[in-house]
């Protein structure tokens, strides 16, 4: 799409953090999914105006509606022009702390972006756009190419590469032939298919410790909800480890495996799970799916999607403060991480380290760097008790309330 001048598109179906969505977002091509009965209402050669932002569809649109739109894609640009200045600026807030600010790819293109947004390095590499496409599954060679062709570009930047998550809503022709279940966001996926699948698991594995040979490379696992599930793969690890040096394969040493707490059982026991690992990643896209029981990409029940439910941010507060105790990075790479309304509320909670896609690191920069701290951790606290609607709204705008003068 992006190289064929697409302008936008519509689905019927899916929800706003369905893969699909994500990756328009990503590669910054304005999408709209879940509306039903597009194709009955809209025909071949219309002329469709789309506002992503609001999810808004008009299919005849009338002349003054055109140059409105018009006129906002020109105001538009012109911010985004004036974020590009904020480029080489260090992230930091008010009073000098330093906010890391990394980028989420899903492609080794992607990097170009990331280096556009001038940032920190990889904090999350979705792995399973190899597995797309195509009948069979990448073999280590293929893995290995990609990983070293994307190191190269990071000219020693962090990069962090999530094991493939497949399963749930990242089906391939290689999970369609395995069993078929009647709940896949509650079943094979993840690391759960990894171990059990080592044919799938090994190659990328091996790909991995030989590509850490070449630039700094961490490891991270999807949707773990067992601390055993680290056990197995750190074993699996070493014994990979062991066979490629005994091939007389140079292999990587300072390898960082970390994991990702997209289910509340592994929020609630972060602090277990930080004991076996070196760092943590909030993924809030699931952690909202599993939390709020709605499935992602079921658009019937997107209106439940809710980031600031006191049961999310509890989740949240819980990771960070056990990350913080076992001395263990937490960062947070879930969509909520670039949301502009988001980033002082995560501030307050304690977060510093986030993932985002390149297209909305400069807008986060900016944010951060109009924030004062002070204050911050008190609001965020008072904003996940407070169950009034009117007064929590109130707090919100506190907290992003443009910056008080200085004191
Ligand atoms: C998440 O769940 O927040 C996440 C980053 O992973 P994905 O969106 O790929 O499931
Ligand atoms: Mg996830």
């Amino acid at each position: 799409m992006q190289t064929q001048g697409v302008a936008g598109f519509i689905t019927e179906s899916g929800g706003q953090l369905s893969h699909t969505a994500i990756l328009a977002r990503s590669l910054g091509i304005p999408a709209i999914v879940g509306v039903h009965s597009a194709r009955r209402l809209l025909r071949d050669g219309d002329m469709v105006l789309m506002d992503g932002s609001a999810g808004l569809v008009d299919a005849d649109p009338h002349e003054k509606t055109i140059a409105l739109y018009r006129k906002r894609q020109r105001v538009q640009k012109r911010a985004t022009r004036e974020l590009e200045k904020l480029r080489d600026a260090p992230a930091e807030t008010t009073c000098g702390t330093a906010i890391n600010l990394f980028a989420n790819i899903e492609n080794d293109d992607d990097i170009k972006a990331l280096r556009r947004a001038n940032a920190l390095g990889v904090g999350l590499y979705r792995t399973e756009f190899l597995y797309m496409n195509r009948d069979d599954i990448p073999a280590e060679e293929e893995h290995f190419q990609v990983y070293s062709k994307i190191i190269r570009s990071l000219k020693g930047a962090p990069f962090t590469i999530r094991t493939v998550d497949l399963g749930a809503d990242k089906q391939t022709a290689h999970t369609e032939k395995g069993p078929q279940e009647r709940n896949p966001a509650l079943g094979l996926r993840g690391i759960r298919r990894c171990l059990k699948e080592p044919a799938l698991f090994e190659p990328q594995l091996r790909a991995i410790l030989r590509a850490a040979a070449r630039g700094p490379v961490n490891i991270l696992l999807p949707m773990l909800t067992n601390v055993d599930e680290v056990v197995q793969t750190r074993a699996l690890l070493n014994q990979v480890r062991e066979a490629l040096i005994a091939e007389g394969k140079k292999v990587g040493e300072d390898i960082k495996l970390g994991g990702m707490i997209e289910v509340p059982a592994t929020a609630i026991a972060a602090d277990q799970f930080a004991k076996e690992l070196d760092f943590l990643s909030i993924g809030t896209n699931d952690l909202i799916q599993y939390t709020l029981a709605i499935d992602r990409i079921d658009d019937y029940v997107n209106y439940l999607y809710d980031p600031l439910h006191p049961a999310v941010l509890r989740l949240i507060k819980m990771t960070i403060d056990a990350g913080r105790k076992r001395r263990v990075p937490v960062s947070m790479c879930g969509e909520m991480a670039g949301d502009e309304r988001f980033i002082r509320l995560l501030l307050g909670l304690g977060l510093r380290d986030f993932s985002m896609p390149s297209n909305s690191l400069l807008a986060a920069k900016k944010v951060i760097l109009g924030t004062k701290l002070r204050d911050l951790r008190k609001l965020s606290d008072s904003f996940i008790e407070e169950t009034n609607r009117e007064r929590r709204d109130a707090i919100l705008q506190k907290i992003n309330a443009e910056l008080a003068p200085e004191d």
